[in-house]
């Protein structure tokens, strides 16, 4: 075998937060695993995107929490101190530097290498480098962990105006004056409150309602929530066009209005990185979506040995739900390395990332939080015949009156009646994301109701709404 050539185990193409979490669990079993990077070990979630979002809406929401209380409102009156936030988002960043991630995969035995990986046949991995192209060989199996990049509409002058897509909101060394965000998902209603609380005038165009996807009044709550910052929402919106000259970047809307701002965020969803790493030369075609199982295998590819994780693989694009179905794959290549797992995993085994999709847990962090796990109402009228939606006024619960004066939100329980087990649970209020994993163990777990009834919560803490839930649902 040649300099260029090496034959190892593993071959995982991206070193985002999925890439070195399959390394990570395959390597641990004594395979031999190498990482292939073309840009920072660490990927999107801790340079661009999970890790800097939140470290720029911490400050606003501390600031926020205090104004709501009486004798803490009146220490602070101030206004945020922008440099201050954007400081402390670069410390989470590391000044985008990966040296820290690249040494823990060193200290994890992983190997890395850095270049553009595609896949050139079964088992066989080029990766473009400085110095030339390496071959790698997989003996076991490759993992695409690719990512996803922003989607930028076509409308017309939208590609040459230079908008930012997340990556600019979350680097961003200065906070414009004006700030024009396109979308009304996660993304943009999280960096449009940031920003509005770091002083930009904030505009947000959506053509329909906030989050779609969750329960309804959670995009409506934080709707309110923005409207209160002074965030001007426009609704049932589209871009025509798009001009940046000397005064800004002005959006044309299909209704004949104008906004202009100094930057435009487009936050209009993401696309799965799977053009230009090599789909052609095993079977399927390039750029299309994949198709994977629970243990990450992609579908139409013979043999057991091409894996997908996170969110090239279309399954949910979350770091925390990537890096579950990241630690099934890489524990089923252990297994069938070792011939011990054939096709087909069992449901809810180490091999299988069965919750994905049914107990998918999210939070959006915006002020207030919405915290969601499993199913929407609406989702879950799709999958039961028998539903039951019981809501309950978070702020009716003593210990949410004490976290915030006028304390608001909301919780939802939906209940499959048959079994008698929660399948989806929504809280919106200050506060709640930490509650979520709760539920997360109610949905996972299926715990009866009646069990359920059991869980004491602590007094007077906010998780009391499970008393009151379950007391409205009629135990
Ligand atoms: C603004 C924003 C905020 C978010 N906040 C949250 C949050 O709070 N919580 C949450 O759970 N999720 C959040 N997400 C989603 C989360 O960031 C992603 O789900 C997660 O980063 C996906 O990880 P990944 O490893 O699949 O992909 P990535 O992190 O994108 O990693 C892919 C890696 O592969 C590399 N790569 C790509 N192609 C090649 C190639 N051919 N050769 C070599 N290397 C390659 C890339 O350089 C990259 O490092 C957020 C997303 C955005 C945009």
């Amino acid at each position: 075998m040649s300099e260029t050539e090496r034959e190892v185990d593993v071959v995982v193409i991206g070193a985002g937060s999925v890439g070195e979490n399959v390394a990570d669990r395959a390597g641990r079993t004594g395979l031999e695993v190498v990482v292939v990077e073309n840009e920072l070990v660490g990927g999107e979630c801790s340079y661009w995107a999970c890790m800097p979002s939140k470290a720029l809406l911490r400050s606003g929401q501390a600031l926020a929490a205090a104004r709501r209380l009486p004798g803490a409102a009146e220490a602070v009156t101030g206004r945020l101190d922008a440099a201050k936030v954007l400081a402390r988002r670069t410390v989470f960043t590391s000044g985008w530097d990966d040296a820290g991630q690249a040494g823990w995969l060193d200290s994890a035995g992983l190997g890395l290498v850095r270049g553009t990986g595609r896949l050139a046949g079964p088992r066989r991995v080029e990766v473009q480098t400085e110095q030339g192209t390496v071959t790698l060989l997989a003996r076991q199996a490759v993992v695409l962990a690719t990512g996803s990049s922003p989607v930028v509409p076509d409308v017309e002058g939208l590609a040459e105006s230079r908008p930012w897509t997340s990556r600019e909101a979350t680097s961003a060394d200065a906070v414009p004056a004006r700030l024009a965000v396109l979308g009304g998902g996660v993304v943009a209603v999280e960096l449009a409150q940031a920003y509005a609380r770091l002083g930009s005038q904030v505009t947000v165009l959506v053509r329909s309602g906030l989050l779609g996807g969750q329960e309804d009044f959670a995009g409506e709550l934080v709707a309110e929530a923005l409207h209160a910052d002074g965030i001007d929402l426009r609704f049932g919106v589209s871009p025509v066009s798009v001009h940046r000259d000397a005064d800004g970047v002005t959006v044309t809307l299909d209704g004949g209005d104008t906004v202009t701002a100094d930057e435009l965020l487009v936050a209009t969803g993401r696309r799965a990185n799977t053009a230009g790493v090599g789909l052609e030369t095993v079977g399927l075609t390039d750029g299309d979506p994949l198709t994977v199982d629970d243990t990450g295998l992609v579908a139409g590819v013979e043999g057991r040995w091409l894996y997908a994780t996170g969110d090239v693989s279309g399954r949910v694009k979350l770091t925390h739900q990537g890096k579950y179905d990241a630690r099934a794959a890489g524990d089923a290549i252990t297994a069938r390395a070792a011939g011990e797992l054939g096709d087909v995993a069992a449901p809810w085994s180490r091999y299988a990332a069965t919750a994905t999709g049914p107990a998918t847990p999210q939070v959006v962090f915006t002020d207030p939080e919405v915290a969601q796990v499993g199913l929407t109402s609406e989702q879950a009228r799709e999958a039961y015949a028998n539903v039951k939606v019981v809501d309950y006024d978070l702020g009716a619960v003593a210990g949410a009156s004490l976290v915030a004066d006028g304390y608001t939100g909301k919780a939802r329980m939906v209940v499959d009646e048959d079994r008698r087990v929660v399948v989806g649970m929504t809280f919106v209020g200050q506060d709640v994301a930490e509650m979520l994993h709760s539920a997360t163990i109610a949905v996972v777990g299926e715990v009866p109701l009646d069990r359920l009834w059991h869980a004491v919560p602590g007094y007077p803490t906010m998780s009391e709404v499970w008393l009151r839930l379950l007391e409205t649902y009629g135990l």
